[in-house]
C-alpha cells in the first residue's frame, strides 16, 4: 500500500489566507482562518476545528460529512461557540443528524451545536464588520453560495476636511457622518452548474472568486450537465463580466492532469482572464500515480 500525505493547500492574499482540500466527490473544504470561517467542511480536517463559523453550501457528503465531527470534537476539546450556517431547508435534517448520532454513540442529548438557516440575499454576521451573504447557485436543492464581505464605515466625502472635534460635534448632533462601504473578499458558489454571477456585484467584485471546475476532458460535458457541475468549456460564459482579482479553481477530479488543464485554460480564455486563474490543489495531491 502506498500512502499519500494529506495536507491542505494554502494560498496567501495579503490580508487573509485560504487553505483547503478540494477534490470532486471526495472532499471539499476551504478554510479562511483570518476571517474565522470555513467554506464547507469536507471531512473536517483538524485545522477546521479552530474556526468558529462553517458556511455550508449544500448537503453532498464530500462537502458536509464533517459537520457532526466538527461539533463533537470541539466539545471534546472544550472549544465553545461553533456555528454551522446552511440553506434554511437543511437545518431540520441537520438537527435530526445530530440527534441520530447521539443514539449511535449511545448517550443522551446530542453534542452542543448551533445551526443557522439562511436564504438567498441574507447576511449572516461572522463578527462586527464581517458578514457572509448567501446567493443562489445551480446545483442540488437546496444549495447556496456565500460571499464574505468586509463592511466598513467611511467618513462621507463632504466631511473630509473637518477636524476631530468638529466631527465629534456633528456626531453629538446626530448627523450621519459615515457611509457604509462593502469590500467583498471571497465569493464561493460551492458546486454549481452553468450560471453567470456578474449581476451580483458583490460576487463579481470579490477579491477572490473560488470557482468549481470539475471536468476538463472534452468527453465529460454530459457528465458535467448531469451532475450540475462546470466543465472547462463553460468558463468563458461563466467568467464573462467577472472582475475578480484572483480566480481560484477548485473541485477538480482526482484524474485531472494539471499541466493539461492549464494548457486548455490558456487556449480557451482571453489572456487577461487566464492570467488571473490559479488552482487551489497542487498537482502532487491530486493526480493518480
Ligand atoms: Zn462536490
Ligand atoms: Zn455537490
Amino acid at each position: 500500500m502506498k500512502t499519500r500525505s494529506y495536507q491542505l493547500s494554502q494560498l496567501d492574499f495579503g490580508s487573509f489566507t485560504l487553505a483547503g482540500y478540494s477534490v470532486a466527490g471526495e472532499e471539499a473544504v476551504v478554510l479562511a482562518p483570518e476571517l474565522d470561517c470555513a467554506l464547507d467542511i469536507g471531512k473536517c480536517p483538524r485545522e477546521a476545528l479552530s474556526v468558529n463559523h462553517v458556511l455550508l453550501t449544500h448537503g453532498h457528503m464530500d462537502h458536509a460529512a464533517g459537520v457532526p465531527y466538527y461539533f463533537a470534537q470541539r466539545n471534546f476539546q472544550g472549544i465553545e461557540g461553533g456555528t454551522v450556517v446552511a440553506p434554511v431547508e437543511m437545518v431540520r435534517p441537520l438537527e435530526d443528524l445530530m440527534a441520530a448520532w447521539a443514539r449511535v454513540e449511545g448517550h443522551g442529548p446530542a453534542h452542543p451545536h448551533r445551526f443557522v438557516g439562511v436564504r438567498e440575499g441574507e447576511d449572516y454576521e461572522i463578527r462586527r464588520g464581517l458578514v457572509a451573504r448567501a446567493f443562489p447557485v445551480k446545483h442540488s436543492q437546496p444549495a447556496l453560495g456565500y460571499c464574505i464581505i468586509d463592511v466598513r464605515q467611511k467618513l462621507k466625502g463632504e466631511f473630509a476636511g473637518l477636524t476631530g472635534p468638529q466631527i465629534v460635534e456633528l456626531k453629538k448632533k446626530g448627523t450621519a457622518i459615515t457611509d457604509r462601504v462593502e469590500y467583498p473578499l471571497v465569493a464561493y458558489p460551492g458546486d454549481t452548474g452553468r450560471k453567470n454571477f456578474s449581476d451580483l456585484p458583490f460576487v463579481a467584485q470579490a477579491k477572490v472568486f473560488l470557482l468549481e471546475c470539475t471536468f476538463f476532458d472534452a468527453e465529460h460535458v454530459s457528465r458535467a450537465r448531469a451532475g450540475r457541475h462546470l466543465h472547462v468549456s463553460d468558463l468563458p460564459e461563466v467568467l464573462e463580466g467577472m472582475r475578480n482579482e484572483h480566480i481560484v479553481l477548485v473541485h477538480v477530479t482526482r484524474r485531472t492532469n494539471m499541466a493539461e488543464a492549464r494548457k486548455i485554460l490558456k487556449h480557451s480564455l482571453p489572456k487577461e482572464t487566464a492570467e488571473r486563474i490559479t488552482f487551489l490543489m497542487s498537482r502532487k495531491y491530486i493526480e493518480e500515480e
